[in-house]
């Protein structure tokens, strides 16, 4: 793709985002540039265009691309994480989203205390019910919360959910709703070490909803880069 189709398609997402959030009483949220299966060439140029924030989904091609990405950007990660490969990103992450387990939890904090570095992170939440997606069941969440909030060696930051693929959308607002609700509600009970301060929900096929409906994190790749091929 090219630079100048690249640059509008930003100017889309990103107006469409403000005008989405602030129809809903809300900041516009930060835009995560989802570069999974783009080469680092093609991701270079994003960080002329105001993009400080990109989002991976797989260990080994993250590890594959960030010499060549020179430190431009703060890398998410976003996709499922299995335990026994934790160790090959968590030097090179700003905030690791998807943590759905405490076995998960459990490990990023053994790493981050033998660096002793604090890691943030959100708890992954499944809205549908969809485990094969990953993420725990909204009514599990504070529990694993609890289980988190001690551990030194991370910084639970907030939510983040994957939607279910459909078309309905009163359904989709419903289920973004209900995460802002939990979100809200997590804040309110101010738990001790847990910050609620991030809400991470919204792709590409949803993300205006998601603005409206008080996400704080909107992960958005295939608008951006065009379809993945
Ligand atoms: C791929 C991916 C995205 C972005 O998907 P698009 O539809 O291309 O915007 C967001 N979140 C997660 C967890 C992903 O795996």
């Amino acid at each position: 793709m090219n630079e100048e189709t690249l640059r509008q398609n930003l100017t889309h997402v990103r107006e469409t985002l403000a005008t989405a959030a602030a129809s809903g009483g809300y900041a516009a949220p930060k835009l995560i540039a989802v570069t999974k299966t783009h080469p680092a060439e093609a991701i270079l140029p994003l960080a002329g265009m105001g993009i400080t924030d990109i989002g991976e989904n797989r260990v080994q091609e993250l590890r594959d691309k960030l010499p060549a990405l020179e430190g431009k950007f703060r890398v998410h990660l976003i996709g499922r994480l299995q335990t026994n490969k934790v160790k090959y990103i968590i030097d090179d992450v700003c905030l690791i989203q998807s943590v759905d387990r405490l076995e998960l939890a459990r490990e990023i904090n053994r790493l981050a205390a033998a660096h002793e570095r604090r890691v943030p992170v959100l708890v992954q939440v499944s809205p549908a019910g969809e485990p094969q997606k990953g993420g725990v069941a909204p009514e599990d969440v504070r529990a694993l919360l609890r289980e988190m909030a001690p551990m030194e060696g991370l910084q639970v930051s907030g939510l983040m959910a994957v939607m279910p693929m459909t078309d309905d959308a009163a359904y989709l607002e419903r289920l973004f709703r209900g995460m802002r609700a939990l979100f809200e509600g997590l804040r309110q009970e101010a738990l001790d070490g847990i910050r609620m301060e991030e809400l991470s929900m919204g792709m590409s096929g949803d993300y205006t909803l998601a603005a409206r409906c008080g996400a704080t994190m909107v992960r958005v790749g295939s608008a951006i880069f065009g379809p993945r091929g």
